[in-house]
């Protein structure tokens, strides 16, 4: 791919935005920017409507496009070849450039038709002789091996661009995640566990455009430290499309503990989920969240039914989201393999859940139940949340 110095970036629902579409422009272009840093020195910049990334040092191909794709608010790249003189010949031999790297590969048995477009008006050939003269020129060269014209239906449309003083050639889309940048639409605090949804569930808030921080509930000795390790990992990945993720480690086994012997134990699950909400509420106002985000989907497991997940919200007075509320296992699982977090999830690592779960969980929670449980652990549970608290540590994945 020596010859593509340039990314034409495309996004579809930032450009809907009215006027707040320069904020998200220019929140992507940052975001864009930060990711590609480590890679080469590159211009990212902003010019009617579109974002187009320019290389101005060495870079690898592969590995730029890797980390472009992962980047909530794309929707498409597409790879551009320049021309960098404002000539025929020029934009000719661009054409042929940019053919050659995208298609020498996989060969050049497909239909096409160029499609061009004048900015700079001052081009002395018009569109339709340039489509003409480039749909012409690679005929004559690639016909043999199968190019064809199809002006209806192409398989591939080949834009030529004259802009300014120079000529931009692209073809090809490789699709992004879509979604809208990160940064656009607040933050939230994630309750992140090692299993398969509360990574899916993380991603798909983060794709809205909300920066996440992320709390594990962690109960040593009773969990190990490589549960910990794992719930790290998942967060790690998901930060590749979600830019830095704040990790707030909570170290919750007292509190599990108190609630473990103070309570009836087919309602361990009701009442430990209760407490993690409330200490994520306080981590959400310290760290200015505007919503906790969960993994949950109804009927899942006993703690997951509508009574169950009725109770749990009842602790808190901050939104709660489910964005896997809806979905099957199945369909998560299917997620979760194309982000990337099955392998990790489904590492054999318990969390804390499963160790304190009762065999017969109640499934219909009632609140006066609840609350009544609840009222044993007063004077108990306090200092050990404050505790919780003071000691949680915190590390930033990315
Ligand atoms: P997951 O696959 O996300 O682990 P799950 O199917 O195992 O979910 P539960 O164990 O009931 O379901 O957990 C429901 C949700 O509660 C999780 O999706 C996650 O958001 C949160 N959660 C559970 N355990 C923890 C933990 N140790 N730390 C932080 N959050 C947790
Ligand atoms: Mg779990």
């Amino acid at each position: 791919m020596s010859n593509i110095k340039m990314f034409l970036v495309r996004y579809a629902e930032i450009g809907t935005k009215g006027k707040n579409r320069y904020v998200f422009e220019d929140i992507l272009c940052k975001r864009i920017r930060t990711r590609l840093k480590s890679l080469g020195e590159f211009d990212v910049r902003r010019d009617f409507g579109r974002i187009y990334i320019e290389a101005l040092s060495e870079y690898d191909y592969d590995e730029v496009t890797e980390r472009l794709t992962k980047i909530f608010g794309i929707v498409g790249l597409c790879p551009v070849t320049v021309s960098e003189e404002f000539t025929y010949e020029s934009i000719r031999e661009a054409v042929m450039d940019h053919f050659e790297d995208t298609f020498a590969d996989s060969g050049f048995d497909f239909s096409f038709k160029v499609h061009t477009r004048r900015i700079n008006k001052g081009f002395p050939m018009n569109s339709m002789e340039i489509d003409m003269e480039i749909g012409h020129d690679l005929l004559e060269k690639y016909e043999s091996e199968g190019l064809h014209v199809d002006v209806h239906k192409p398989d591939i449309m080949v834009e030529v661009e004259l802009r300014g003083d120079k000529g931009y050639v692209y073809s090809k889309i490789i699709p992004g995640p879509g979604g809208l940048p990160v940064g656009t639409n607040g933050k939230a605090m994630s309750l992140l566990s090692g299993g398969i949804d509360s990574p899916v569930a993380t991603y798909m808030v983060a794709k809205r455009g909300v920066e996440m921080d992320a709390v594990y509930f962690n109960s040593p000795p009773y969990t190990s430290t490589r549960a910990l390790e794992k719930v790290e990992k998942l967060g790690t990945i998901v930060a590749q499309y979600s830019g830095p993720i704040k990790l707030h480690i909570v170290n919750f086994t007292d509190i599990q503990l108190a609630i473990y012997d103070n309570c009836p134990h087919d309602q361990l699950t009701i009442i430990m989920k209760r407490y993690f909400f409330r200490v994520a509420q306080e981590l959400s106002k310290r760290n200015e969240c505007q919503a906790i985000i969960t993994g949950e989907s109804i009927g899942q497991v006993s703690s997951q039914t509508m009574q169950s997940l009725a109770v749990i919200d009842d602790a808190v007075e901050m939104p709660v989201f489910r964005p896997v509320i809806g979905m099957d296992k199945q369909e998560i699982v299917e997620y979760s393999q194309r982000i990337g977090t099955f392998e990790t999830s489904i590492e054999p690592y318990e969390d804390c859940c499963t160790i304190f779960v009762d065999k017969h969980p109640v499934t219909k929670p009632k609140f006066y139940a609840i609350e009544k449980s609840e009222k044993r652990l007063v004077g108990i549970i306090e200092p050990l949340i404050e505790k919780a608290l003071e000691n949680v540590e915190t590390v930033i994945l990315k």
